[in-house]
């Protein structure tokens, strides 16, 4: 199935920034404290809407993100000014809401964003009325477009064991035949919906995305602090492809001098494609300024021996070099070729020849950078 995607990469940054606010501006109406989990608190929220069309975002795709914040709380995570915008928002709404206004207090917004997670407990019931059989939008999703779950947030984050929003979002599109889904994640508890997701299957294209940047567990605990292992990720890999489910791992971002030891990306791939990937991708952190005011300050304090070669690589555009981004193309390349499993790129060179529909790579892309950038 043809799906209609943006691969203007130009577009990008513009067109994630649009996701993101898209996604604060539907209008959320906050409840009490929900839940509180260690340092982390749950605000019931009740949403306007979920499904952020291709015309709000800017992007060929459509999106849903059952939570606001994320308390994995990745390092280059690009996500967090948007979980600003609301938690202001929310604060203003219920000015008689002493956690809120607290939150705005003490908090700094990169904090806020993996402490204070807002939980669309309505997302189901408003996806339902929105995808009603013959509607505009249950339509368009028949046609040429995707729905992407988790773009600024992880959908099965720890909220979701408790919470199960991302679940009942896809109880609804399991009433739905023909669509094409993407889920985006880094968490194992993704297998729990292991019979959902055949069901999906079999009547509509599913593909879970599954982030991997590292097998060093003791990196990736620096680098992603609250994000399940990279063992129990290539676990679910395993537990999904076993069941029949596509599973693509998005090496996304390749942090340049922490992630990009060649010998630990080809131990990447080669466990990887063991375990079965649908295919591989891959590109270079990009750092946009919302990434930017989190991850360099980090790399002081984590990676001070590399600060100057960050500021100057970074200091005057968001992407790294051509010269680096086309050798770690040309390493993927090669590394992928050589374990069997299909490579997929968008980038300024075109597509790697992969096997891989050329459209469904762009997706993986571009759905990915928004999550990562
Ligand atoms: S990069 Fe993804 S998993 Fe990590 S904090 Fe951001 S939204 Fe969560």
């Amino acid at each position: 199935m043809t799906r209609a995607l943006s691969p203007e990469t130009a577009a990008l940054g513009r067109a994630t920034q649009g996701a993101l606010f898209a996604d604060a501006a539907l209008g959320i109406r906050v409840l009490p404290v929900i839940g509180e989990q260690k340092d982390i608190s749950y605000y019931g929220s009740v949403a306007r809407g979920v499904l952020n069309g291709p015309e709000v975002t800017g992007m060929g795709f459509w999106s849903i993100n059952p939570y606001v914040g994320c308390a994995f709380g990745c390092a280059y995570c690009y996500a967090r000014y948007a979980h600003r915008y609301v938690l202001e928002r929310a604060a203003t709404a219920n000015p008689e809401h002493d956690g809120l206004q607290r939150d705005i207090a003490s908090l700094p917004p990169w904090l806020a964003f993996e402490r204070r997670i807002f939980v669309k407990e309505n997302a189901a019931d408003v996806l339902r009325r929105a995808l009603r059989n013959g509607s505009d939008r249950h339509l368009a999703l028949l046609g040429e477009e995707s729905i992407v779950i988790g773009t600024a947030t992880d959908p099965y984050q720890p909220a979701e064991r408790r919470f199960r929003v991302t679940r009942s979002v896809l109880e609804v599109l399991a009433e739905h035949a023909g669509l094409s889904i993407v889920i985006i994640t880094k968490s194992p508890l993704v297998t729990r919906d292991v019979d959902l997701l055949r069901r999906i299957a079999r009547s509509s294209e599913i593909t879970i995305h599954l982030s991997l940047i590292t097998l060093d567990r003791n990196l990736a605990r620096r680098l992603e602090p609250r994000a399940p292992t990279p063992e129990a990720r290539v676990r679910a890999l395993a537990r999904l492809r076993a069941n029949g489910i596509a599973v693509g791992i998005n090496v996304m971002p390749v942090l340049p001098g922490i992630t990009d030891k060649p010998e630990e990306l080809e131990r990447l791939v080669r466990t990887v494609a063991e375990q079965g990937a649908t295919y591989v991708n891959a590109c270079a952190l990009r750092l946009q300024s919302a990434a930017r005011q989190r991850y360099l300050p980090f790399i002081e304090q984590e990676f001070p021996e590399l600060a100057s070669r960050y500021r100057a690589t970074y200091a005057r555009s968001h992407a790294a070099g051509d010269r680096y981004r086309d050798g770690l193309r040309d390493y993927f390349r090669r590394v992928c070729a050589r374990y069997g499993v299909p490579f997929g790129h968008i980038g300024d060179g075109g597509e790697e020849d992969t096997g891989a529909e050329p459209r469904r790579v762009e997706e993986r892309e571009e759905a990915e950078q928004l999550t990562l950038l």
